[in-house]
């Protein structure tokens, strides 16, 4: 199994795969085994093995399939695949950071505490500089190191990886983590580090609660983790294998680091004229 998982393209299966797109392929490969065997069945059944084969490792049969699911399979029928994802509620998040003075509640804004945002830039400087010099993958090791403190896990099981920008974190081939980019991983870690200091009982939050509240926190950044350029917000449809999502983007406009990509529910704005002009609420 492990020579074969060699050949398997991770940009489409495990965690990655698409669950229409797998369907659509397997009823391609059985409708066109089906026209072999009718010929030759032995021939079929060989084609068809070879097919699901060649799914399983490269994630799809035939170049192309998302753009037919996309035009073929109905939104509803798309919508019954994608995963059910409950999060906490923002307001909850929102009052742990009030609560434990991160945030302030100014007028009708939040604002992030100048002392706290002094200590989170500190730290992810500290962070580039400890990764001065290094190798990607020492960096990357670096990381995997730094994340397993962060979060008591086991450094040896854990495994940080880069698929093009997205930095994704691995516990026993099992994803646990996933960063827009590697800036957004810097300012989680970084913040993480500082939020042990400021709000009680830190680590006996949920990891996935953590997360919640990490994302949560980006969204007061206003300076690139990376390169310290300005931090722009857009409206965005972003294309995601066989679908397409409403996203409010975070991007630096220096070295275009994404920082923040989160779903957004176009129907709030529907009726206003400046749709993309409007504020940013976090649910
Ligand atoms: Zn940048």
């Amino acid at each position: 199994m492990t020579i074969l998982h060699r050949y398997q393209n991770p940009a489409y299966t495990g965690s990655n795969r698409c669950v229409p797109c797998t369907i659509t392929n397997v009823a391609i490969a059985a409708l066109g085994s089906l026209a072999v065997a009718a010929v030759a069945p032995p021939l079929g059944a060989v084609a068809f093995l070879g097919a699901l084969l060649t799914i399983y490792l490269r994630g799809y049969l035939v170049p192309g399939t998302p753009a037919f699911t996309r035009r073929y399979f109905p939104d509803w029928l798309l919508a019954v695949f994608d995963k059910a994802d409950p999060t906490p509620s923002s307001a909850d998040v929102e009052e742990m950071l009030v609560a434990a003075g991160v945030l302030h509640d100014e007028a009708t804004d939040l604002v992030l505490d100048p002392r706290f945002a002094t200590a989170w830039a500190e730290r992810m400087a500290d962070i580039d500089t400890e990764r001065d010099g290094l190798s990607d993958a020492d960096a990357d090791r670096l990381d995997a190191v730094e994340l397993a403190a962060l979060t008591d896990l086991d450094a040896d099981a854990l495994d940080i990886q880069r698929y093009g920008d997205a930095v994704v974190a691995n516990l026993d081939a099992e994803r646990i983590g996933r960063w827009e980019s590697r800036a957004a991983f810097v300012a989680d870690v970084a913040a993480a580090r500082e939020l042990d200091d400021w709000v009680p009982r830190w680590r006996s939050i949920p990891l996935a609660a953590r997360s919640e509240l990490l994302g949560a926190l980006r969204l007061f950044l206003e300076r690139c983790p990376a390169c310290d350029a300005a931090l722009t917000l857009d409206h965005e449809v972003v294309r995601s294998c066989c679908r397409d999502r409403d996203v409010i983007a975070m991007s630096c406009s220096g070295c275009g680091s994404r920082l923040l990509e989160a779903d957004f529910d176009v129907s709030v704005l529907e009726g206003e004229a400046d749709a993309m002009a409007s504020p940013v609420e976090t649910h």
